[in-house]
C-alpha cells in the first residue's frame, strides 16, 4: 500500500530531531479510544512528542496539537471520532455533518441488505482489524472548539488506516493521518508539519517494523502495559484488525526483557504482555523463545511480582502456557481466550480455525492446572446466519465453562470484512434481545462464582482509593475488582491481604487482614 506524503521533506524533518523546532511550550492533546493497545499506543505517542519538546494538556482549547487514537472494531466506535472532529471545525459556513466514508455511501447497511436479500455482495481485496470500545467523553470535548488558529488536527489508528485520506476531504482541518502500522514514522511526519508541511499521512501496512520508543510517558502508575506483537495474521471472517493494524510483527525477545528490567527498576511491579493474538508471538531473534518461555523469562525479572497477557488466541494455547503458570507463581492466574460463538457452525463462517469441541481442550488444559486459573472470554451475538439453535450452543457454553467474565458485542458490519457478504444478517432488534439474554444468562454465573470467594483471602494490588473513609480497591491475581477497608492512611501501589465479606456479580467487597 502506497504511503501518500503531501508536501515536502526538509533536511532538518528527515532527521527528527527531538524538540527541532518546537516553539517553547507548544502543547497537545491526546484522547484515545478503544482497547488496551491503543491506550498503549497513545502513551509512546505522548513519549515521542514529550521527547519533542511539546507539553501534554488535558483539554483541545488550549492545545497546539489536538489529536484522536482511533477505534474501528465496531460502527459506534469508529463514529464517535466523527463526531470529535465535527466539534473541531472551523467557524465557516459549512454545517454538514462530518460522516465517515462508510457511513456517506452508507455501504454497510446497503450491503447487510442485499445479503438478506440473497444478492452477492462483490467482495473487497482487503481485509480488517480490533478492539474493546471505551466510552471516553472528556467534558472538556462537549465544547467546540475552532480548529483556526494553526492547530494541527491528527487522526491515529483504526479509523485513519480505514479511511486514510478521504478524512481530508470530509474535515479539511485535520492535518495528519497515521495509521498504527505506519507509528515509527510518526516523528518525522511530525518534524514535517513543523517544518510547515500542511498535510502529512503515514498508511503503510507492509512493514515489519514495530513501534518501539526512547520514551513511554506510562498513565498507569500501577500496571506497565507493553506490546509484544503488533498486528494480526488471523482473518476472522468479522474483524477489520489485520486491515488496519497489518501484518504480525513480533518484538525481539532481548528488547522485550530489557524494558521489564527498566519497569521494575523504575518501581513497576505488574506488566502486562500485549498482542491481538499475544500468543501468537515469534521472536524474531536468534534465540527464538517461545510465547511462554518469554513469559517464564519475565516472570523471573528481579521485582517483577505479576505478569498478565492479552489477548490469547485459541489457536495457538498450549500445554506449554499452562505449565509455565503452574511453574511460576508470579504469571497471573488469568486467561483471556476469546470464543465468539459456542457453536461450530457460526465458528466456520467465523473463519476462527477451531471447534467448540477443539475450544473446549483448550478450556480443559485449564481446568486442570495445579492451581485455579480464572477464564474470561469474548463473544458476539447476531453473526449472519446465527440459528435459535446456534444461540443455544452459545448459552450453554457459558454453563459449561463457567467464565468468570464475559464481554459480548453484538454483532457490527465492518468495511472490507468478508461477512459484510453473507446472507441472513440478524436484525438489530434480534441482536439486542440475544444480547440481554446472554449478559442475564453470564450475571447469574458470576454471581454464583463470586459467592463462593466469601470468607476467602486474596492478595490484593492497590491500585484505587475512594473519597469515602477508609475505602480502597484494587485487583487479585485473577484481576477481580475487590473493594475493601483499611484504617491505613497510605495504601495504593501496595501488595496487602484481603478477606472477602460480601460479593457481586461484577466485584468482591472485603477487608484488609494483612499486608505480604
Ligand atoms: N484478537 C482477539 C481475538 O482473536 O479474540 C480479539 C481482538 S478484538 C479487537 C476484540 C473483540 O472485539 C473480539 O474478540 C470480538 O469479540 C469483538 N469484535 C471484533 N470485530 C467485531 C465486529 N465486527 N462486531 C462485533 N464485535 C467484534
Ligand atoms: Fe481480529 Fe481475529 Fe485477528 Fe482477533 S484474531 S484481531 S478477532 S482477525
Amino acid at each position: 500500500m502506497a504511503d501518500l506524503k503531501v508536501g515536502h521533506y526538509s533536511e532538518a524533518a528527515e532527521r527528527g530531531q527531538p524538540g527541532m523546532a518546537v516553539p517553547q511550550g507548544e502543547t497537545f492533546y491526546l484522547e484515545t479510544f478503544g482497547c488496551q493497545m491503543n491506550d498503549h499506543d497513545s502513551e509512546k505517542v505522548a513519549g515521542v512528542l514529550l521527547a519533542r519538546g511539546y507539553r501534554q494538556v488535558d483539554g483541545p482549547e488550549a492545545a497546539k496539537v489536538i489529536l484522536y487514537n482511533t477505534c474501528s472494531i465496531r460502527e459506534k466506535a469508529a463514529q464517535k471520532v466523527f463526531s470529535r472532529l465535527g466539534e473541531l471545525r472551523p467557524a465557516t459556513g459549512d454545517q454538514r455533518p462530518v460522516a465517515s466514508e462508510e457511513e456517506r455511501s452508507g455501504e454497510l447497511r446497503a450491503a447487510a441488505t442485499r445479503a438478506q436479500a440473497g444478492v452477492p455482495v462483490p467482495q473487497k481485496s482487503a481485509q480488517p482489524g480490533m478492539v474493546v470500545p471505551r466510552e471516553a467523553n472528556h467534558p472538556s470535548q462537549r465544547k467546540i472548539v475552532n480548529a483556526g488558529g494553526g492547530k494541527i488536527i491528527g487522526v491515529l489508528g483504526c479509523v485513519a488506516q480505514q479511511e486514510g485520506e478521504g478524512i481530508f476531504e470530509r474535515a479539511p482541518w485535520v492535518s495528519l493521518v497515521c495509521g498504527s502500522a505506519s507509528y515509527r514514522k510518526l516523528p518525522q511526519l511530525i518534524a514535517e508539519l513543523e517544518a510547515g508541511n500542511r498535510r502529512v499521512t503515514g498508511l503503510d501496512t507492509d512493514t515489519d517494523e514495530t513501534f518501539e520508543t526512547e520514551i513511554t510517558r506510562r498513565d498507569n502508575p500501577f500496571r506497565a502495559y507493553l506490546t509484544i506483537i503488533e498486528g494480526c495474521d488471523k482473518a476472522c471472517s468479522y474483524c477489520v484488525v489485520p486491515f488496519t493494524r497489518g501484518p504480525e510483527r513480533s518484538r525481539a525477545s532481548a528488547s522485550i526483557l530489557e524494558e521489564v528490567r527498566q519497569l521494575a527498576e523504575e518501581g513497576y511491579s505488574e506488566v502486562q504482555l500485549l498482542g491481538q493474538t499475544v500468543n501468537s508471538y515469534a521472536d524474531p531473534s536468534a534465540r527464538k523463545m517461545r510465547f511462554s518461555e518469554l513469559l517464564a523469562a519475565v516472570a523471573e525479572v528481579r521485582g517483577i511480582r505479576r505478569v498478565r497477557f492479552t489477548t490469547s488466541h485459541p489457536r495457538d494455547f498450549g500445554k506449554d502456557i499452562v505449565e509455565a503458570i503452574e511453574t511460576h507463581p508470579t504469571i497471573c492466574d488469568h486467561v483471556h481466550l476469546p470464543v465468539q460463538s459456542g457453536s461450530t457452525a457460526v465458528l466456520r463462517a467465523m473463519a476462527r480455525t477451531y471447534s467448540r469441541e477443539e475450544y473446549l481442550e483448550k478450556i480443559a488444559l485449564m481446568k486442570a492446572a495445579r492451581r485455579p486459573i480464572s477464564i474470561t472470554t469474548d463473544m458476539i451475538v447476531g453473526f449472519p446466519g446465527e440459528t435459535e439453535k446456534d444461540f443455544e450452543e452459545t448459552l450453554n457454553l457459558l454453563d459449561e465453562v463457567q467464565y468468570d467474565s464475559v464481554f459480548a458485542f453484538k454483532y457490527s458490519p465492518r468495511p472490507n470484512t468478508p461477512s459484510l457478504r453473507m446472507p441472513d444478517a440478524i436484525p438489530e432488534e434480534e441482536k439486542g434481545r440475544r444480547l440481554a439474554i446472554l449478559m442475564d444468562r453470564q450475571r447469574e454465573i458470576q454471581r454464583v462464582r463470586n459467592e463462593r470467594t466469601v470468607g476467602e483471602t486474596f492478595e490484593v494490588l492497590v491500585d484505587g482509593k475512594s473519597r469515602r473513609e477508609n475505602q480502597w480497591s484494587g485487583h487479585t491475581s485473577s484481576n477481580r475488582v475487590v473493594n475493601f477497608t483499611s484504617p491505613e492512611q497510605e495504601l495504593l501501589g501496595d501488595y496487602v491481604q484481603v478477606k472477602v465479606t460480601m460479593a457481586m456479580p461484577n466485584s468482591l467487597v472485603g477487608e484488609m487482614v494483612g499486608r505480604t
